[in-house]
């Protein structure tokens, strides 16, 4: 039995998944004669309550397509250090919008009004690029799942408006962020000018993902997803499974936040760790003490069948999800004690 624990988009379609995939109807989405991503679309426009919603592979080219939207060449974009679009997107802002990034140093990949406002106030004569967007992301990724203050959210919303900046929610984990706090997808439809939710993650669909905005800006990305090389055909196989996804597998993330805070308490009494950065949804992120190599605990690990990632700095990075059974958390857990024998 291999468990997987690398990243929430190793999952598999359900049967039911494949069920709802192979039996939809389709068509040429280009045409926009596609029924199942048209009912997608709609699907995700009306849970955040805006007006325009749009189907991507990924939830890499939904935010490089909002960050084009939002800018032109020269222009620069503020995010946290640890952020997504800046780090894991290839240098995508670059390439393809042409803007820089102004990287705020926030905490766990998130910061605060005061951050931006003290980044984007000064200067902005022509030595300066203008300002144009601000990008946070929900729950963060490198941040190891933590997930905002909503509040904290609104007051940047302040401040980007009087410097007159756009507002992009990276949401590919925002649905584990809703879970874990009892928001509404609403409350961030009135709140952002474009959101990108990920279908491939916690929620188990095989591809996909949905940005959500209001028709000017969903105009707009549909011609930058052309662009892009995005636009799909007969690609309404796949919108069947992020329906799906939508429809059984939101409430059930609470299980993987739960089966992460098991996880934790584990290594938190473990000798071989130093410390467990706090646990909110389904990320675990813990260091290992000085006198074990990160790598050897992993490839230890890996002998027992169970696969972790490597973060650097004497990080390691566990990610449940909706493959990783009961069992198999029984199996992690005797292991993960079963370790600490090992070292003494
Ligand atoms: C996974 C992820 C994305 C985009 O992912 P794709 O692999 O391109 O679908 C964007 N932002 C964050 C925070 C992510 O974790």
């Amino acid at each position: 039995m291999e468990i997987n624990l690398i990243s929430d988009t190793v999952t598999k379609p359900t049967e039911g998944m494949l069920k709802a995939m192979m039996t939809t109807n389709v068509g040429d989405d280009v045409f926009k004669g596609d029924p199942t991503v048209n009912l997608l679309q709609e699907k995700v426009a009306d849970m955040f309550g805006m007006e325009d919603a749009l189907f991507f592979p990924s939830g890499t080219m939904a935010n490089q397509t909002a960050i084009k939207l939002h800018t032109q060449p020269g222009d620069k974009l503020f995010c946290d250090k640890w952020a997504h679009v800046y780090n894991y997107e290839g240098g995508g802002a670059a390439f393809n919008a042409g803007v820089s990034c102004k990287l705020i140093d926030g905490d766990r990949g998130m910061f605060t009004a005061e951050q931006l406002q003290y980044a984007a106030e000064g200067r902005s004569d022509i030595h300066v690029p203008y300002s144009r967007l601000v990008c946070v992301e929900n729950t963060t990724n490198k941040g190891g799942g933590a997930c905002w203050d909503f509040s904290e959210l609104e007051e940047i919303k302040k401040v980007a408006d009087t410097f007159n900046l756009s507002y992009h929610l990276d949401g590919a984990r925002l649905f584990n962020a809703l879970v874990a706090k009892g928001e509404t997808p609403k409350q961030y439809g009135a709140l952002f000018d474009t959101i990108s939710i990920c279908l491939s993650k916690g929620l188990g669909a095989p591809i996909g993902s949905v940005l959500v905005g209001s028709k000017e800006h969903i105009a707009k990305a549909l011609r930058i997803r052309k662009l892009f090389g995005g636009a799909m055909r007969q690609v309404g196989y796949l919108a069947a499974a992020g329906i799906y996804a939508l429809d059984h597998h939101i409430e059930r993330l609470e299980e993987d936040h739960q089966k992460a805070k098991e996880i934790g308490a584990i290594l938190e009494k473990a000798n071989y760790v130093k410390r467990v950065e706090p646990i909110e949804t389904n990320i675990i992120i813990f260091y290992v003490t000085n006198d074990l190599n990160p790598a050897d605990f992993i490839d230890t690990m890996k002998d027992k069948g169970i696969l972790l990632t490597p973060m650097g700095e004497g990080k390691i990075r566990i990610v449940t999800h909706l493959d990783y059974t009961d069992k198999m958390h029984k199996t992690l857990l005797k292991e993960l004690q079963a370790y600490q024998m090992l070292k003494f």
